[in-house]
């Protein structure tokens, strides 16, 4: 037996979610155990990447799927009422999210983008890195 009520348990659940598996808390956490060096909501760098290795200039942004509209996935389905404020509101996310990683590009940054519905184990992590870096990232 619960000994919370539904209504309490739910909030007491949504708390523990907010607080301990948002998709950004794993990657802090995976960043940590695989010992590299990062920081937090860049606000310096065009589209205040959520993470970034600045020994490494990779710059990640951990996206939920829907609000930047992960290609080709079910959680990005736009919704059929107010067809038209979705479409504008969404198309220019899209558009915002290339111009940030465009521009973060052309100032020497790597980008790598990891979506909600596919959140990489800390081995799988550290693969991507290597691939973006084109070798071992810096430690610490
Ligand atoms: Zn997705």
């Amino acid at each position: 037996m619960d000994r919370f009520g539904p209504a309490q348990r739910s909030q007491i659940m949504r708390r523990v979610r907010a607080q301990n598996t948002t998709p950004e808390r794993a990657i802090a956490h995976q960043l940590r155990e695989l010992g590299l060096a990062y920081r937090m909501h860049v606000r310096a760098l065009p589209g205040k990447p959520d993470f970034v290795l600045p020994e490494d200039h990779v710059a990640i942004f951990v996206h939920g799927c829907f609000w930047h509209q992960h290609t080709g996935c079910d959680r990005a389905a736009r919704p059929q009422s107010n067809k038209a404020f979705w479409n504008r509101k969404l198309d220019r996310n899209i558009a915002r999210d290339r111009a940030h990683a465009r521009t973060l590009r052309s100032l020497g940054w790597r980008v790598m983008t990891v979506w909600e519905c596919r959140m990489p184990t800390a081995d799988s992590l550290l693969r991507r890195i290597c691939r973006t870096v084109g070798g071992n990232p810096s430690r610490g």
